[in-house]
């Protein structure tokens, strides 16, 4: 049972919950003020005036492009997941803009059948140079390997570094094809609500900052790894092109473009849900964090929900109650967080194991055992003893 005096009055969030604290009122930080942020809840607030900025210049560079249409062989590149977004804006770029954009995809070895179907449907009916990139599975293998052995914070998730890390490498490996052509625009489909690190532009400088991160140092990587990222040579010659995120200024609504890409066969019907498409690396991480700190990143985005609409509380709080327990004992989404586990060469033991390890040098540990406790269906007998497989 949840007891409820342990979790937030007004939204779902548990005391201690990684930088979340309840207060004398029973209140968290978020809802005691409306203003409050913490690394693990910030979003980019975007002012009236940045927005149509931000439009204008995407009209701008649709005019470029338009103009220029026909003197080479690409007017931009795009990075196509498979996914209902990208796939609505490759039909927008084609079909409403009249632009010979290039596709690109990148394995990360976890791609779902689902998005594959998806691909297969919409190149047989929207006609473009699709580029699929096999070989970088591999380093994506090697990279949540990495993280998941050595994610080592009191203060963040490893469900937020992991999408971090790996949407870094997926965005260097598409803007390389786009030098490797020379195509001066690369954009993404992400949804007004994804990514909270850029709004509608991914700057230059931290293009080139955040895309050759420290770790590539390791000697746990190779030249076949490091071979992903931006190179030395590329950044110097300057001929990086613009990231843009098209979907951040013009109209999106997840509603509409669902019915956009299943009324032309774009993606077969019940194929455009999200959580279809999810990856499973982040159903593994979730299964990392839940028992490393007692929570899951997406808590703080249910929480935000609860905060906008309050008569949805109860709901998230059975849900809350309903998951929680099989999360933690991996028995939500099994079968895809052990074929991730395998894939990376570790059993669930090993995994939880570890987990322990670095619990036990967390100075929150007590009450990070506490929220545990208050989710799992079981007492847990002793702290550290993983549960078994
Ligand atoms: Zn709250």
């Amino acid at each position: 049972m949840i007891q409820h005096e342990n979790i937030c009055v007004k939204c779902i969030l548990p005391n201690g919950f990684l930088g979340v604290h309840l207060n004398d009122q029973g209140l968290c930080d978020f809802c005691s003020d409306p203003d409050h942020k913490n690394i693990n809840w910030s979003r980019i607030e975007i002012d009236q005036e940045r927005r149509n900025q931000a439009l204008e210049d995407w009209n701008s560079v649709v005019n470029e492009m338009q103009k220029n249409h026909g003197k080479r062989s690409y007017d931009c590149v795009l990075g196509y997941s498979g996914g209902k977004d990208s796939t609505a804006l490759l039909d927008h770029l084609v079909n409403d803009l009249h632009l010979t954009p290039l596709a690109v995809t990148s394995d990360t070895g976890f791609m779902t059948d689902i998005a594959k179907d998806n691909m297969r449907d919409t190149l047989n009916r929207i006609e473009v140079d699709h580029i699929f990139l096999e070989d970088p599975a591999r380093t994506f293998t090697k990279l949540y390997k990495w993280h998941f052995f050595h994610h080592n914070s009191n203060e963040t998730f490893l469900a937020r570094n992991i999408c971090d890390y790996c949407s870094d490498l997926i965005h260097s490996i598409v803007v390389k094809e786009a030098i490797k052509y020379g195509i001066d625009y690369v954009l993404f489909g992400y949804s007004p609500d994804q990514i909270f690190r850029y709004f509608y532009e991914m700057p230059r400088d931290e293009v080139i900052k955040e895309w050759k991160p420290e770790l590539l140092k390791e000697f746990f990587f190779e030249d076949f790894d490091r071979q992903w990222y931006l190179t030395d040579e590329e950044i110097e010659k300057g001929t990086i092109p613009r990231v843009l995120l098209p979907y951040h200024v013009i109209q999106y609504r997840e509603q509409d473009i669902i019915k956009l890409v299943e009324s032309k066969n774009l993606i077969k019907k019940g194929h455009a849900d999200p959580l279809l498409t999810n990856c499973n690396v982040v159903h593994a991480a979730t299964f990392y964090d839940f028992n490393r700190y007692g929570g899951i990143l997406y808590a703080y985005q249910y929480a935000e929900l609860v905060r906008q609409n309050p008569e949805v509380r109860k709901k998230w709080l059975r849900t809350l109650k309903i998951s929680a327990p099989l999360i933690l004992e991996n028995k939500f989404k099994q079968k895809e967080v052990n074929q991730f586990l395998e894939k990376i060469g570790v059993t669930q033991n090993e995994m939880l194991e570890h987990i322990h390890e670095q619990l036990e040098q967390d100075p929150n540990k007590e009450q990070i055992f506490q929220n545990i406790d208050i989710f799992r269906k079981k007492r847990r007998i002793k702290p550290s003893t993983p549960s078994p497989a």
